[in-house]
């Protein structure tokens, strides 16, 4: 059996795997894919003291790190339970979809999560070409342009606030009648000039020259009519699913599902850790998701030389 087991690829996986083996012990990762979102995206700005990466190459390199350390990889694998252990001392079984059992004194579950698609013509074609999912990310690269955020909860309204202070203006399409966020956020985008907000709009195209964003198409859902909207950059803002479906019978997860972690990434369940994009850490992103693996580790750690 392992001391730590890790369940996920990415960067929260791979920062608990060198923080546990470099711990001298038995330290084993089951991951889908290795490199998580960051195989999704190409430019990496925020990525402290690196001032320019690409996705590929970051999941390259943390790839090439976990490897210096005798990690044990299984992948492609993908877990689809855990069961806890039964008693303290006894340990805990993670199975896969192909059929696999791996048994550990220490759990980490760094399984990250998903953004939520809008399903339409043109998303999947011009992502990272205009269309993203992540304002702290990417916010930059449209300065001084117009783009618009499709969705009007919480990360929606604070997405348009942040991006209103570096790009020209930006519209807010919302499904519904109105906005969904927080009073306080709609009060302070509605008191920003550059900003307009467009509600009972269902986004139905995003369109380009091939190359690039050139705009969008939405229904206005009270006539029905189909109206266009040209902007440079589309930030897609209706929700982040984090990866954990197969946990909901063995750790508390939030009502949004997110794997509910203390300060030091403990569960709910004596020895197992989370960490990264599938917990309820606030602000998910690549640096986040590096500390709060190699705190899981620590605190795995202290857990094993604890019991
Ligand atoms: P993830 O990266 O989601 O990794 C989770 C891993 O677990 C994956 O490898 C997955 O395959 C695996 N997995 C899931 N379920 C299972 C299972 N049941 N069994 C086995 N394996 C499983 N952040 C930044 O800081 N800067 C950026 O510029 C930036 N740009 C981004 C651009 C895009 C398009 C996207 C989508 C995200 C971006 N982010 C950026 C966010 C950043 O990628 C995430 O915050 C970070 O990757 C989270 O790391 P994680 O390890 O928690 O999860």
């Amino acid at each position: 059996p392992y001391d730590v087991l890790i369940v996920g690829g990415g960067p929260a996986a791979s920062a608990a795997a060198i923080y546990a083996a470099r711990k001298g012990i038995r330290t084993g990762m089951v991951t889908d894919r290795r490199g998580g979102q960051v195989l999704d995206t190409m430019s990496i700005e925020n990525h402290v003291s690196v001032t320019y990466t690409e996705g590929p190459r970051l999941a390259e390199d943390l790839k090439a790190h976990v490897d210096q350390y005798g990690v044990d990889v299984y992948t492609p694998q993908l877990a689809d339970a855990l069961i806890p252990a039964g008693a303290p001392g006894e340990l805990h079984e993670i199975s896969t979809t192909s059929g696999g059992r791996l048994r550990a004194k220490a759990i980490i579950l760094a399984t990250g999560a998903s953004w939520r698609l809008m399903g339409v013509p043109g998303e999947n074609e011009y992502r990272n070409k205009g269309v993203s999912f992540c304002p702290h990310c990417d916010g930059p690269l449209f300065k001084g342009k117009r783009i618009a955020v499709v969705g009007g909860g919480n990360s929606g309204i604070e997405a348009a606030i942040d991006l209103a202070g570096v790009t020209a203006h930006v519209t807010v399409l919302e499904f519904m009648d109105e906005l969904k966020a927080d009073q306080v956020l709609i009060d302070k985008l509605h008191s920003l000039p550059n900003t307009t907000v467009i509600t009972g709009a269902r986004t139905t195209e995003v369109r380009g020259d091939g190359d690039k964003v050139t705009g969008l198409s939405y229904e206005d859902r009270a006539s029905g009519e189909i109206r266009g909207l040209d902007v440079d950059g589309v930030f897609v803002q209706i929700g982040l699913m984090p990866n954990t479906a197969w946990l909901t019978d063995t750790v508390t997860l939030s009502d949004r599902g997110e794997i509910v972690i203390d300060e030091r990434g403990h569960t709910n369940v004596p020895g197992v850790f989370a960490a990264g994009d599938c917990t309820t850490v606030p602000y998910k992103q690549i640096v986040i998701a590096y500390g709060a693996g190699s705190t899981a580790a620590l605190a795995a750690f202290d857990h094993l030389i604890r019991s």
